[in-house]
This record gives structure tokens, C-alpha cells and sequence, in this order.
């Protein structure tokens, strides 16, 4: 599939729209227009009511341990500075950057890709961002040692394409956009949190950050849940809203965004069966992306290799989707179910924790004032354990962290919808046509109401349908052009059904739906409509 169609179509029919684009964008900023804001509504509500609202308590799900609670948060997202110190964001949350003094451009150090060439004894690293990099980098170095296209197999190449991060000497380096090597600084970090100023007074003790993870603002309402409800552990705390990480190299469309928006589950079990747990979030959530109509070649899920692991977390697996926009071979990832142990209750119970010789976790000390250790950074000093009521036992859950982007869940839905066919037009002709093949539940627009001509009472026998569906689904009504462009609207809008008045219609009180994937058309009562598409969109 072709990307800059699928960028062009999300433009041109109002799925996205690059942010404050009268004054020429923001990098890493995106809006979603009338489409786009439906489709990917409808992928939070079907996650809300797959995990959370529609989840029986009462009942076993295929493969868990046993019944489980869900129930929903929504916290701010300007926390307390001391969240971000204990939950390592502060010191952590950080990527190494390079900065090209030539171009005065600043790149992510592991996202940059290059291959070594060699011509006539001089051996440069050539790097190259994007799509076409395997081309580009050839191109790059053809100019570089002032080579014409048909020499181009004068230079001898080491090795395949390999990460920046590899590369041990970067004076050998050309930068994506620079014209010689040897410009980029050594790598630095970067912390990724937004800052703000909380109040009027504007200290730098008034600092607050953009919440770069949702995750924060469920544990440390784990005790007032705990308190306000009924829930017993093992159940899970749900959010979803808007997270904010200052990226340095935003791209790939709304795949690495500054704002986006999360989907987050912290599922509280008990350490005895957390593993069990893990497995189980790691299957479910893997086949709520098929359920929802994402391929299976497309889609995979990765189990974290150990040294991949964070210092915490016993077991790591992140679903992928192989975007168009990624080399052959390459997936990005959607979502990462981890296993965090009691790593974050203990945090800000206790302190920002680190590792110690014995590979356990401990608050991490530095001198203070008066020369005793003190915590680097002080916890709550609030008991965040649950006591079992049934056993008595007092214990720190266990976490088990299913977290999803929903604005990456949105991309890769687009991505899988785009199809390119065959369909015949008001001649009979066959035409190519674009159409966008969302499952019926996430569709943005669920059905289109049209009279095939605008007379003859067809509008208004139209107009009463698109009246009595609007209550209950979105609904387009069109009435103007040929009616084989007005299906080829919809097709583009990813429209599963629409509905035609005709002239049978007055007679007989029946009217045509035409199913956007296989073409087929079929007769049935106007007073049956309703019915019809709720059958279909609702399952
Ligand atoms: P990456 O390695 O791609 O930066 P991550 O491992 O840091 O992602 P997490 O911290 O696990 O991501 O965040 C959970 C989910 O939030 C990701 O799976 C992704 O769907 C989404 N997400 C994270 N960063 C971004 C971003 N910059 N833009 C859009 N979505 C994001």
C-alpha cells in the first residue's frame, strides 16, 4: 500500500488534518477532522466496552485465572511534580539525541539508520530517515563521493542497514541532511516530559509536568478505589486520555506524535498468580485487534528478549502492526503488555526505587544535608498494600499493565482499511475505486441514505429513513450527483451500507442497501431499516 494515499485520503476526506495548518503545522501535532474523530471514537468506546463496562464480573473469561472486576478512572493530567520523581520519569524518561551542527537538525540517536559505503579508501557511515532510506542512502553516498548514477557500483558496501547507535566513531558519520560527515555531536540525553508553570508566580519550585504515560494517575488512586468501591483484588483500574511527550523526532504520520492519547489498564492481582495473569492480558488484548479486523500476517505479538526487559518487569510483549510506512521486515508497536511486579505501589509508597547488587529493588539513597542517606526521592509514605479480607493476608498487588495508543490503533485501522478495486460506475464500466474497509463497528459513518433522483417524493421518503437511522447511528444523506459518485463517497468514507429510494420504492414501500465490500444489493422494507443496520453494526 501506498502511504502518501492513504496520507492524501485522510487530508482530502477529513480523517486528519496536520495541526494549526494555516500557519504551517507543528511537527507532532495532529487534528482529527469529522471522519476521523467518529472512527476513533468508536475504537476508545469499543475498547471501554470490551475491557471495562461490558465486562462480566460474574463470569470466567476463556483463559483467566478466574472472574475478575474492571472499573474506570479519569485523573488530570498536571499531577504533582513527586509522581514523575518516583516513578523514575524525572531521572529516566529520557532518549539520547544527536544534533547535526550543519544543519542545526536534532535526531533521535537509535532512530537514524545508515549503511557503511567505501570509495577509493574512504569509508563513511551514510544515513538516510524515511521511507525509501535503502534508495536514499545509495543516492546519498553517489553524491557524496561525486559519483554519477551508471558508477554508482563503484562503491564497495560493508555490512546491511545497521542503527546510528551502533556505530562507535561518529566523525565518520553523514547526517541525514548534511552534505559532508563528520557534523553530529555526540549523543546527549533528553528528557521527553513537557514542562509547564503551575500558578501566577511562575518558580521554578511552581514546575509541573504534561503526564507523558495515563498510567501515573491510576496507582496513585489505587487506595481511594480500593476505598470508594467494593473491588477486590484481582481487578483492574481503566483510562483513557491524553499523554504528552516532547518526541525529538516526530514522524510517520500520527505513529510518533507529542500529544496522543492512551488507552491504559493497571490490573491489580496477586503475586502468586501474576504470571498467569500476564499471559492471559498478553492473549486477550492480541485478539481484540483481530476481533476488530486488523490481519493476522500483519499483526504480531512480540515477547521481550531479557536484556530488553525493563529493570522491574519479569515478562514484556508488545503487539505490532507492520506499517506501510516501515522497511519490509520492520513492525511498530501499538501496544505493550508488561508485567511491573509491585514496582510502582512500592514507588510511591516508598521512594524512587532502583536496583541493588542483589538484584532486588531499593529505594535509591544520596547524601544529605547532614551527611546521613536520604531517600533521592521520597514516596507518599501512604500504605499502598490491600489487606484480603477473606484471608487476612496484607500484600502489594502485582501490576499487569496492558497499554494501548489509541491514535496508533487509529493509523494501523486506516492502514488495513485501504483497499484499491474494481467497481462498475453508472454505465456498468469498470473503475478503480478507493474504498476504505473498516469493520462495521468502528466505521465512522454507518450508513448513507440517497433518492436516487430528486424528485417524485424520493427525497422525502429518503429524508424520513435518514431521520428515523440518525437517532441511533452516524448517518450521511446525499442527494446530489450521480449515484454511482455518491457510493463511490461513502466507499472512501468506509460507509458499510447505504440505502437508495427509487421509483419502486413509492410503489412498494421497499428500498435498495448496497454492502460496501462485496457490491451486492438488496430489497427490503423502509420500516425494516433500522433493524437491518443494527443487526449488522451491532452484531
Ligand atoms: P516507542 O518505543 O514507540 O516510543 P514506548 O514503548 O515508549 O513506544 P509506551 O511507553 O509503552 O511506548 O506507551 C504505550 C503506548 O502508547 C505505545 O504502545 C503507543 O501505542 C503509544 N505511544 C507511545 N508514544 C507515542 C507517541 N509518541 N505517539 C503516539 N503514540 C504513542
Amino acid at each position: 500500500m501506498d502511504m502518501d494515499k492513504l496520507v492524501a485520503l485522510c487530508r482530502r476526506r477529513g480523517f486528519l488534518f496536520q495541526s494549526s495548518e494555516i500557519y504551517g503545522g507543528l511537527n507532532g501535532f495532529w487534528d482529527y477532522g469529522p471522519l476521523g474523530v467518529e472512527l476513533k471514537r468508536n475504537i476508545k468506546d469499543a475498547w471501554w466496552r470490551d475491557m471495562i463496562s461490558g465486562h462480566n464480573e460474574l463470569v470466567k473469561p476463556a483463559g483467566a485465572p478466574t472472574t475478575y472486576e474492571m472499573v474506570g478512572l479519569d485523573a488530570s493530567i498536571i499531577m504533582h511534580p513527586q509522581v514523575w520523581k518516583c516513578s523514575g520519569h524525572f531521572d529516566l524518561f529520557c532518549d539520547m539525541m544527536v544534533d547535526c551542527r550543519e544543519t542545526k537538525h536534532r535526531y533521535r540517536y537509535d532512530q537514524v539508520r545508515g549503511r557503511w559505503a567505501e570509495y577509493q579508501g574512504l569509508k563513511v557511515f551514510v544515513t538516510a530517515l524515511g521511507e525509501n532510506e535503502a534508495q536514499d542512502i545509495e543516492q546519498r553516498a553517489q553524491k557524496l563521493f561525486k559519483l554519477r548514477a551508471k558508477e554508482a557500483d563503484k562503491i564497495t558496501w560493508h555490512g546491511e542497514i545497521i542503527s546510528l547507535a551502533k556505530v562507535e566513531d561518529l566523525s565518520k558519520a553523514l547526517a541525514p541532511e548534511a552534505t559532508e560527515p563528520g557534523t553530529l555531536t555526540a549523543p546527549r540525553e533528553f528528557n521527553l516530559m513537557f514542562k509547564t508553570i503551575v500558578g501566577a508566580m511562575g518558580g521554578e519550585e511552581d514546575a509541573a509536568f504534561l503526564r507523558p504515560e495515563t498510567a501515573q494517575g491510576i496507582f496513585v488512586n489505587f487506595k481511594n478505589v480500593c476505598d470508594s468501591t467494593r473491588v477486590r483484588v484481582p481487578f483492574g483500574i481503566a483510562q483513557v486520555g491524553k499523554s504528552f511527550r516532547n518526541e525529538i523526532t516526530p514522524r510517520n504520520f500520527t505513529f510518533r506524535s507529542r500529544e496522543f492519547e492512551q488507552m491504559e489498564i493497571e490490573f491489580f492481582c496477586h503475586p502468586t498468580t501474576s504470571r498467569k495473569w500476564y499471559e492471559y492480558w498478553r492473549d486477550r488484548r492480541m485478539k481484540w485487534y483481530t476481533d476488530l479486523g486488523l490481519a493476522g500476517e500483519r499483526l504480531r505479538l512480540r515477547e521481550h528478549d531479557k536484556d530488553e526487559l525493563s529493570h522491574y518487569s519479569v515478562g514484556t510483549a508488545d503487539i505490532e502492526y507492520a506499517f506501510p510506512f516501515l522497511s519490509a521486515g520492520e513492525y511498530g508497536e501499538l501496544e505493550g503488555i508488561a508485567h511491573r511486579g509491585d514496582f510502582d505501589l512500592r514507588s510511591h509508597m516508598e521512594g524512587k526505587l532502583v536496583k541493588n547488587a542483589e538484584g532486588c529493588l531499593e529505594v535509591e539513597m544520596v547524601d544529605g544535608a547532614d551527611g546521613k542517606k536520604v531517600a533521592k526521592h521520597r514516596g507518599s509514605g501512604r500504605d499502598l498494600t490491600y489487606r484480603d479480607d477473606l484471608t487476612n493476608e496484607r500484600f502489594t498487588p502485582h501490576v499487569i499493565e496492558p497499554s494501548a495508543g489509541a491514535d496508533r490503533g487509529t493509523l494501523a485501522f486506516l492502514c488495513e482499511a485501504y483497499h484499491e478495486d474494481q467497481a462498475p460506475d453508472d454505465k456498468g464500466d469498470m473503475q478503480t475505486r478507493t474504498v476504505m474497509k473498516f469493520s462495521p463497528r468502528i466505521a465512522p459513518v454507518k450508513a448513507a441514505v440517497f433518492p436516487l433522483v430528486k424528485k417524485d417524493g424520493m427525497p422525502e421518503a429518503a429524508k424520513e429513513i435518514y431521520t428515523a437511522l440518525k437517532k441511533r447511528f452516524v448517518t450521511f444523506y446525499d442527494e446530489k450527483g450521480a449515484v454511482g459518485r455518491r457510493y463511490r463517497r461513502q466507499d472512501e468514507a468506509g460507509t458499510p451500507y447505504c440505502i437508495t429510494v427509487d421509483g419502486q420504492t413509492l410503489q412498494d414501500g421497499t428500498v435498495t442497501i448496497r454492502d460496501r465490500d462485496s457490491l451486492e444489493q438488496w430489497r427490503i422494507k423502509s420500516a425494516d431499516v433500522v433493524e437491518e443496520i443494527a443487526k449488522k453494526v451491532e452484531g
